[in-house]
């Protein structure tokens, strides 16, 4: 019985592991590494196993650095089952055919900047068809314990992260031994709205968590509301707008959330609020048909006001004339759009439409990368590039720090507490995140052993 990890532990990105006993090979995750183009393409591309010796994979949500690169093994050949929730099963089904249009539009922007040049052509990493082909093998579960391999069960756990989302405990079982691993990665916070809390998991031997916030602290999640409905005050006062960079899936629908909680309370102004993203709209859409699975301040604000996600006063501006509008209108308005790091999407023509309007504002509500717009712009730079022209950066920039979809150091210390798994491992973090993490789970005297493996590492489990 052994887990290796093949990717995403000394780094938040691309995660994968691979876990053996009693003879079966099941995948956790298969996710896409993000990160400068050519180091991403040379790992991406790369599969680590023989593909015709796994017997099954099992997915903890639908973000792509955890499902994104799913669509290679296809291409390679895998045609076994994929275990996830049914919500992320259907969100895959959004977010992997978009990875996959991305890779061949990609591809396709290359192939006509260098054709002239004789260079080989390039090849999309994968195509809308090895995406569909990994679709078809997807199987939805509910928050469950099933078998997915012979000696191999997978529970599926509330990891409240994502709508979706889940941890797992893989029981393995080998020559009448049984070890218990926990695997929290993903894990979220408690008290974020929509998604309900995390829930834990019990009889642990091995407890593999992640650490990406192992040595800071977030803002309490219930600031949120407080913090939009100021920035959203301020800008309207002075007659702007306010442009909101967000993830697709899930920050654009908390963002739904909070301005429906602030409507509800009649704290929100008497301006338009748009989605400006078909993908928000379609996820938004799959939120709306998976209320079940939301937590009691979803179902109570719906008590009070009715439709949550899809009320009659945002709108959902799919078409392409319909986003023209909004961007070419200076009135207040608030518009929420991708891609949340301002890389590509509609968030751009806002940005070059709006950024030079002192008025307007650019609220930041996600993480964002270094060498990214979304950096720069976090970063107060005077100057920004947007397709290719440079902007003079006037609008107020605001950086509210109560959003955050990844447990902090305090919710990983308080989660290690509640499970006292008999070992921990750490993974998905940058170093120092992860060092300090550890020091911390051995100050609080809850881990005597702190595993923190190397990517590529295998772990014997006994
Ligand atoms: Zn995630």
């Amino acid at each position: 019985m052994r887990i290796q990890f093949l990717g995403g532990v000394e780094t938040v990105t691309g995660t994968k592991y691979l876990i053996e006993a009693n003879g079966a090979r099941v995948l956790r995750d298969y996710g896409l590494f993000q990160g400068r183009r050519k180091e991403a393409r040379a790992i991406n591309e790369k599969v680590p196993v023989d593909v015709g010796t796994i017997d099954a994979l099992v997915l903890s949500h639908a973000h792509i650095d955890h499902s994104g690169n799913i669509p290679i093994l296809a291409r390679h050949g895998f045609d076994k089952p994929i275990y996830a929730t049914r919500v992320t099963r259907d969100l895959c089904d959004i977010m992997l055919k978009d990875a996959a249009k991305i890779q061949e539009q990609d591809a396709a922007y290359l192939n006509q900047k260098t054709n002239r040049k004789g260079f080989d052509p390039v090849v999309p990493l994968f195509t809308m068809e090895d995406a569909e082909a990994s679709l078809k093998l997807f199987q939805g579960t509910g928050y469950e314990t099933i078998t997915v391999a012979a000696g191999i069960e997978a529970s599926f756990i509330e990891a409240g992260h994502i709508l979706g989302s889940a941890m797992n405990v893989f029981t393995l079982k080998e020559n009448g031994n049984t070890v218990r691993v926990g695997v929290a990665v993903d894990l979220g916070r408690r008290g974020v709205p929509i998604v309900r809390d995390p829930a834990t998991m019990e009889d642990i031997d091995l407890l593999i968590m992640e650490s990406t916030y192992g040595d800071r602290e977030h803002a309490d999640a219930g600031k949120a509301d407080e913090q939009l409905c100021e920035v959203v005050e301020r800008t309207v006062q002075r007659g702007g707008k306010v442009l909101i960079p967000s993830f697709a899936l899930e920050r654009a629908q908390e963002l739904i959330f909070h301005l429906a909680s602030l409507y509800s309370q009649g704290r929100l102004p008497e301006i338009p609020v748009y989605v400006d993203s078909p993908m928000a709209d379609k996820i938004t859409q799959v939120f709306s048909e998976n209320q079940q699975y939301m937590d009691e301040d979803f179902h109570a604000l719906r008590a009070k006001i009715g439709e949550v996600m899809r009320p009659s006063w945002v709108k959902f501006t799919s078409s392409v004339e319909d986003s023209k509008k909004v961007t070419g209108s200076d009135e207040p308005g608030i518009v929420i759009a991708a891609s949340g790091m301002c890389e590509y999407g509609r968030i751009l023509h806002h940005l070059k439409h709006g950024i030079e309007n002192p008025k307007n504002t650019v609220v930041i509500v996600g993480f964002q990368a270094a060498h990214t717009l979304g950096r720069r712009l976090v970063e107060k730079q005077e100057e920004v590039r947007i397709f290719g022209d440079m902007f003079q950066r006037k609008a107020d920039v605001q950086v509210l720090n109560a959003f955050s979809a990844h447990a902090d150091k305090n919710d990983l210390i308080d989660f290690v507490r509640r499970v006292q798994p008999r070992k921990v491992c750490l993974t998905h973090a940058e170093e120092d995140q992860r060092a300090a993490l550890a020091d911390a789970l051995r100050k609080e005297g809850l881990a005597k052993d702190v595993l923190l493996p190397k990517d590529g590492e295998v772990l014997e489990l006994g």
